[in-house]
């Protein structure tokens, strides 16, 4: 309901509240004659005899038809002021509830009124005269508070009333928009109840509450709070990922087409959709577990249905070459773009679309052309990124971590520099470059433990370089390696020493030794 609407909806409230009000009087005159008129004779007092002593003369048909309309036209306009004052604040249930009992509180003495005037129709004059007694009587002889006789049982009864129509009008609402099964409704019918009464006791015990969340009045998901609705589709949240940012949660797909549409403008990156400011990446958080399950369980039918909508989609939608929106791709050589060089071979990337003949468009990591990165290649220009188990990705520069064999000869010595190339079609190994091999073939496949990430250890050494003692290198203070003995650093042990095989042990052993990269340093090749 737009504010806009407001008086609209206050004129015809009232406005049908009078006429009903006129039309119905006779029939509310008959029954309070009925229910308060003292017969000794029968049981009931009958009907007719109420009816002719109302219709003599016919104006007794609207006893009390001042106060009755007043209650009517005072009644929808105080339901009405008091629910839009709240409105946005509270929960539609808790705001109608309270409306309600603002309605009951202002109409209460005109209701007294019309009821004691009505019902004194058949009573004897003598007994009459205390029921038909005028508003400035009542207040001087029984004081202002009694014209609100009687509010407690007749707000039980309202609330109660207004309650179960705004209960079962939600129920049925729900069960005729989303088609959800019985069992879905009265699960979260009984999940809300049990949260409302959890909320309602820590208010009564004045304990710190978390508070109910604000209603929110537009959108589809209207029956949920706020804090799980997904600000950029306005429903609840589907696998929310929450951003590290500012902490604001977007469904995950809505999050993954914001990024496109951003970098389809030709920006490098998008910025968070909470309007917080800050670029997020585009390879987005994992989904938030706990509040996924949660609102899985809440909004079960609802959140099914718009998974599966998706699922259809990207079937519809399927991508050339066999990959996935959002995989995780690298280039298979160096893109161009006419002359110029884009994408050198191995970048990484991710599949954000498909794209018109075919083509795949991907968001490449690093870029030497263009402005945000996204390019709309062919399928064979990409390979599937290296499932995360092998430790290195394709285009990364390696070493092998050992003297690699094939066929029984050393093909590729330990510390030898390559780049992974991409997947092998054996299971478990990938393919290796190497920049140089004793013979044959300089492409290998290897195992994840055969190579090492080709990265500079502490001290600026690197795995396999010649490097000689500067000092004495003791064991349980007995030297073991005098200064100027050469060796091979093997790898990094720790953060703070490298792992180094000599080459003349004083002690005859041939074994590794830990140690600090102080105590060697670098022999040049030359
Ligand atoms: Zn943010
Ligand atoms: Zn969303």
């Amino acid at each position: 309901m737009e504010a806009a609407e407001f008086p609209d909806l206050l004129r015809a409230g009232t406005i049908g509240a009078a006429s009903l009000c006129v039309a119905t009087i006779p029939l509310d005159v008959v029954r309070h004659a009925v229910q308060a008129a003292i017969s000794s004779k029968r049981p009931h007092p009958g009907l007719t005899e109420a009816f002719r002593a109302a219709a003599s003369p016919p104006s007794g048909f609207f006893r009390g038809l001042v106060p009755a309309l007043f209650c009517s036209a005072a009644g929808p306009a105080a339901f009405l002021l008091g629910y839009e004052v709240q409105r946005g604040s509270k929960e539609v249930l808790e705001a109608g509830l309270v409306a309600k009992a603002v309605q009951v509180a202002v109409v209460q003495p005109f209701d007294f009124f019309r009821t004691s005037w009505q019902a004194a129709l058949l009573l004897p004059e003598t007994r009459a005269s205390h029921l038909l007694r005028g508003p400035w009587e009542v207040i001087t002889t029984d004081g202002p508070r009694s014209l609100w006789r009687g509010l407690i049982p007749t707000l039980l009864r309202d609330a109660f009333a207004a309650g179960t129509f705004w209960s079962s009008y939600m129920y049925l609402n729900q069960v005729m928009l989303n088609d959800s099964s019985m069992e879905d409704v009265l699960r979260s019918a009984v999940h809300s109840g049990l949260a409302r009464i959890q909320d309602l006791r820590s208010n009564f015990c004045s304990k710190p509450s978390l508070g109910w969340p604000a209603y929110r009045p537009a959108g589809a998901s209207a029956m949920a709070p706020a804090e799980w609705i997904c600000d950029l589709c306005q429903e609840v949240l589907l696998d929310p990922v929450t951003l590290p940012c500012c902490g604001e949660s977007f469904c995950k797909t809505c999050l993954q087409q914001w990024t496109v549409v951003k970098l389809d403008d030709g920006a490098p990156r998008a910025r968070c959709p909470s309007g917080c400011g800050k670029q997020i990446d585009y390879r987005l958080p994992s989904v938030s577990k706990l509040l996924r399950s949660w609102l899985e369980a809440e909004h079960a039918s609802e959140l099914a249905e718009r998974r599966r909508d998706i699922r259809d989609q990207e079937l519809e939608e399927s991508i050339a070459g066999g990959f996935g929106l959002w995989q995780e791709v690298a280039a298979s050589r160096d893109l161009f773009v006419g002359e110029n060089l884009a994408v050198a071979f191995g970048t990484s990337g991710i599949v954000l679309a498909r794209h018109e003949e075919g083509r795949v468009k991907v968001k490449f990591d690093f870029f030497l052309w263009g402005i945000s990165g996204v390019f709309n290649v062919n399928p064979d220009e990409l390979l599937p990124q290296l499932p995360g188990t092998f430790g290195v990705s394709i285009g990364q520069r390696v070493l092998a971590s050992q003297d690699l064999i094939v066929a029984s000869a050393v093909r590729v010595p330990f510390a030898t520099l390559g780049t992974v190339v991409g997947p092998s079609s054996l299971p478990d190994r990938i393919t290796v470059c190497f920049d140089t091999v004793t013979e044959g073939q300089n492409r290998l496949d290897v195992q994840a433990f055969e190579i090492l990430p080709s990265t500079e250890l502490i001290g600026g050494f690197k795995v396999g370089q010649r490097v000689s003692a500067v000092e004495n290198i003791l064991l349980e203070g007995v030297v073991l390696v005098p200064p100027g003995s050469v060796g091979t650093v093997l790898s990094q042990y720790s953060d703070t020493r490298l792992t180094v095989m000599f080459e003349g042990r004083l002690d005859g052993r041939s074994e590794a030794v830990n140690l600090v990269p102080t105590a060697i340093t670098g022999i040049n090749p030359s």
